[in-house]
């Protein structure tokens, strides 16, 4: 029970990597706001933890991208559970296409949904952390920020952003005993990689060393390390989950 007694926020975390991050953060003893853009997924997903343990989770629907509503909903979190002791953004969205033919509208979403969501959230925790002199502030980024990809300029650029800002806020937090990380998915099976073709799949899959993807739990692991007492010394660090992608 490494989180007990502890708050976690998560972000997208109605389906998948998000889901699977609320889950195991609250089977080791957290209790959990389950944020996402869609009210019946959140739900679902706290209404899965307190059938745990009972009133662990509380689900919230906001669209991260709406930098006000963040706000809003980082108050009443604060307000319903009195602190936040680790906060993840893991929301995230795709929005694929040739830089040559992208539209504003397609840049502006994924940049707005994936780093200023980011933003907006650690803002609306980061004075009652700051306060409470201790915190755990995990961001998800991607092997895609790290290395690029044809057809991903506005989530390669996100997902490369968020990696900045969390170098950047793990110096201006570290004082304040607040670690701050990202990790860096490879290619986990969830909705956002399910739409791709077999053809895609596969060359995808030949080019991980340990010859296989990722799941969700994957990911999970290893945000619940960065998020307890043993990654207490680890800050602005970028953490692989891939396989072996990026080495
Ligand atoms: P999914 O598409 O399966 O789930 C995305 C989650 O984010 C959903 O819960 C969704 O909410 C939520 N979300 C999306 N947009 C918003 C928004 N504007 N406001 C609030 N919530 C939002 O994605 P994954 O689980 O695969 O990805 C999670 C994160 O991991 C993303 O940041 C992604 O970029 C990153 N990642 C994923 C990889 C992969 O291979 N899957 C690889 C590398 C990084 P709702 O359920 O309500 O729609």
């Amino acid at each position: 029970m490494r989180f007990e007694n502890q708050v976690a926020l998560v972000t997208g975390a109605g389906r998948g990597i998000g889901a699977a991050i609320a889950l195991r953060l609250a089977d080791e003893g957290a209790r959990v706001a389950c944020v996402s853009r869609t009210e019946a997924n959140a739900k679902r997903i706290a209404d899965q933890i307190n059938a745990m343990r009972a009133d662990a989770a509380r689900p919230y629907a906001v669209d991260v991208a709406n930098h006000s509503g963040v706000q809003k909903v980082g108050a009443r979190i604060l307000d319903d559970f009195g602190k936040v002791d680790i906060l993840v953004n893991n929301a995230g969205i795709t929005r694929d296409g040739l830089a040559m033919r992208m539209s504003v509208e397609d840049w502006e979403t994924v940049i707005n949904t994936n780093l200023r969501g980011a933003f907006s959230f650690t803002q609306s925790i980061i004075r009652v952390m700051t306060k409470q002199r201790s915190g755990r502030i995990i961001n998800i980024s991607s092997v895609i920020g790290l290395m690029g990809n044809a057809g991903q300029t506005n989530y390669a650029a996100s997902k490369a952003g968020l990696i900045g800002f969390t170098k950047s806020l793990a110096r201006e937090l570290a004082s304040r005993n607040i670690t701050v990380n990202a990790v860096a998915p490879g290619f986990i099976t969830t909705d956002m990689t399910a739409g791709l073709s077999d053809e895609i799949k596969n060359t995808i899959q030949s080019k991980i060393p340990l010859g296989k993807t990722g799941t969700p739990e994957d990911i999970a692991s290893a945000v619940a390390f960065l998020a307890s007492e043993e990654a207490g010394y680890i800050t602005g660090q970028v953490l692989c989950v891939d396989g072996g992608i990026v080495m």
